[in-house]
């Protein structure tokens, strides 16, 4: 089996242990300041594309990252994990503001027909929007097989891979044939951490650039925050003595 092409798409998110906060003018969240990373997810995805290279599946792995100047340090982390090329798709700071699922999409499309991958691995699900649609809209743009949420992947002689997902219940197995579009859960794999050495010599590696407009796409962001808010202060709890005084509470608030 001809060893394949693989594209991640890695999306540069609000470091997963910062306690977000909303803007004061309620517009967006705080992100100045504020320590990024790579979209957990996204490093699932990336460390499978390295694992299929390493075992000879796999000859090229790509990164690429849709966004602002910053999102070059993303890519740098993509090239320190193992990434082989890595490619930003630059966009100015307010359309990345407004940048969703759709435009990603589109964006990640136009590629894909300029790259030819043999298989584009993408993120479940980006821990700052939560939309898990990118993967699914790409797969229906392209007219591409889609497995998503993909907990093991084995490719196939003649063209193919084999993905098993978790469902509710149970475990499906899919055959797919490629060019496909897998997304990547939580259990598929446990990335590694970068290693010194390896991110010395990313900080050398080129990072290849494009734009909207060199992919021939325009984008149109179709949706628009109307307001972020922060979730309610819990009320601090109560600690009761004895089984009647807690049925008599719970009487009191009317849950019994
Ligand atoms: P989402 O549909 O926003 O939850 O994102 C799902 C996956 O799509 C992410 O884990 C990434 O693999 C990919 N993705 C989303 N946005 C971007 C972006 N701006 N740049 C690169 N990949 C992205």
């Amino acid at each position: 089996m001809a060893a394949l092409r693989v594209l991640v798409g890695v999306k540069r998110v609000i470091d997963y242990a910062v306690k977000v906060r909303v803007r004061a003018d309620g517009a967006a969240v705080q992100s100045d300041g504020v320590k990024h990373g790579l979209n957990p997810f996204c490093e699932i995805a990336l460390e499978e594309a390295v694992r299929l290279r390493e075992r000879g599946a796999a000859r090229e792995v790509l990164a690429v990252s849709v966004g602002p100047p910053a999102c070059q340090e993303t890519l740098r982390a993509a090239l320190a994990l193992g990434a082989d090329r890595a490619l930003l798709v630059a966009v100015g700071p307010a359309a990345a503001a407004a940048l969703g699922p759709p435009d990603v999409a589109r964006l990640l499309a136009a590629l894909a027909r300029a790259e030819r991958p043999d298989l584009v691995l993408l993120g479940k699900q980006a821990i700052d929007d939560d939309c898990n649609q990118t993967g699914q809209m790409l797969a229906a743009l392209l007219d591409w097989p889609q497995g998503t949420f993909a907990s093991r992947v084995e490719p196939e002689g003649a063209g193919a891979v084999r993905v098993e997902r978790e469902v509710d219940g149970g475990r499906e197995t899919l055959r797919l044939r490629l060019p496909a579009v897998l997304t990547a859960d939580l259990r598929l794999n446990e990335p590694r951490y970068a290693t010194l050495p390896a991110i010395m010599k990313a900080k050398k590696k080129r990072l290849e650039e494009t734009t909207p407009a060199a992919l021939g796409v325009s984008l149109r962001p179709g949706l628009r925050v109307l307001a972020l808010a922060e979730p309610p202060a819990r009320q601090p709890g109560r600690r009761l003595e004895t089984v009647p005084e807690l049925l008599a509470e719970l009487r009191r608030a009317g849950r019994l």
